[in-house]
């Protein structure tokens, strides 16, 4: 029976911890901002704007949402990213992905200040974390490693497996296990053999977006199963990327779909958007 890395105690943790640190930036004059930007209106991402509203309130961080219709010219939107850099109150900015197709999110992006950036997509931040000298961390790879910090679960000379290479995702977090001297290997949808190579795992890492993607027989018996994966099962039901009820069993670590790494990830980015208020206020 594995041990269940259980998200939402965690990030009740790193949540607390930022309220103190928020306090103690406040008795210093500083009072952290977060901007989200949401265009259109994707019912997922209203849910997530919302949570991120609701954890900025919980640790004591202003926060402002510019919710903006579908319709909006990628003029008027990178308009408002100038004005949100040059905003006092405002230490980070994250606009919401996906963005209506019309939009093109890479020019988004770069017009975002680096120094604001806690969702750490500029190319600057990504830049920075491939050197391993980073103020921000992508928020769901670095919960992962928080995750895997709270319960002193090594990393260093273990095989790593990350299962998905997007840019938010899986190539982040095969650099933070590399970081902290995992041996990592990235797998993705032209990877051959994958199950060989999963079952190699010390770590193994999905995030791939498909339901039950990984089954028993991928999985080393002891292994450290991070599922990241959300994804709506036949019945509707949220569920991960990992065939839970089969997997559990044979791990000795594994996190639950919801409840796992999905809470860490608003939490992380409270984090970021504290770091980014000292950097503003050079409170390093
Ligand atoms: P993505 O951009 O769609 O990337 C999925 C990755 O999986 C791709 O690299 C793809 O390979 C790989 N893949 C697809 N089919 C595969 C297969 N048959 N075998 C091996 N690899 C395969 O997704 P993402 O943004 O990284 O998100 C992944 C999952 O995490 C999604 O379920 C998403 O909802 C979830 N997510 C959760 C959180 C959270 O807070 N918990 C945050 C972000 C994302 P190719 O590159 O070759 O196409």
């Amino acid at each position: 029976m594995a041990k269940l890395l259980n998200g939402k105690e965690v990030s009740a943790q790193v949540r607390r911890a930022a309220a103190e640190e928020v306090a103690q930036l406040k008795q210093q004059g500083v009072t952290p901002g977060l901007a989200v930007v949401i265009v259109g209106n994707d019912p997922a991402s209203r849910v997530y704007v919302n949570n991120k509203k609701k954890a900025c309130a919980e640790v004591g961080i202003y926060s402002e949402e510019y919710s903006l219709p579908e319709q909006t010219t990628q003029q008027e939107l990178l308009d408002l990213v100038e004005k949100l850099n040059k905003k006092q109150e405002i230490s980070g900015i994250l606009v919401q992905l996906p963005l209506p197709k019309h939009l093109d999110d890479k020019a988004v992006i770069a017009a975002i200040d680096p120094s604001k950036d806690v969702d750490a997509f500029h190319t600057q931040n990504v830049g920075r974390i491939m050197l391993g000298d980073y103020h921000f961390l992508p928020c769901t790879p670095a919960g992962v490693m928080e995750l895997l910090r709270s319960e002193d679960i090594p990393v260093e000379g273990k095989n790593c497996v990350v299962i998905g290479r997007s840019n938010i995702v899986g190539k982040p977090m095969a650099m933070l296990l590399l970081h902290q001297n995992g041996t990592v290997t990235i797998c993705h949808s032209r990877t051959q053999n994958l199950a060989d190579i999963c079952r190699g795992a010390d770590i193994l890492v999905a995030a791939v977006g498909k339901a039950k993607f990984v089954t028993a027989d991928m999985v080393k018996p002891g292994a450290v199963v991070i599922d990241v994966g959300m994804n709506r099962d036949e019945n509707g039901k949220l569920c991960g990327d990992v065939d839970f009820a089969a997997v559990e069993p044979i791990a000795s670590y594994i996190t639950p779909v919801p409840g796992g790494v999905g809470p860490m990830t608003i939490s992380m980015l409270m984090k970021n958007t504290i770091m980014a208020a000292r950097l503003q206020a050079k409170l390093l």
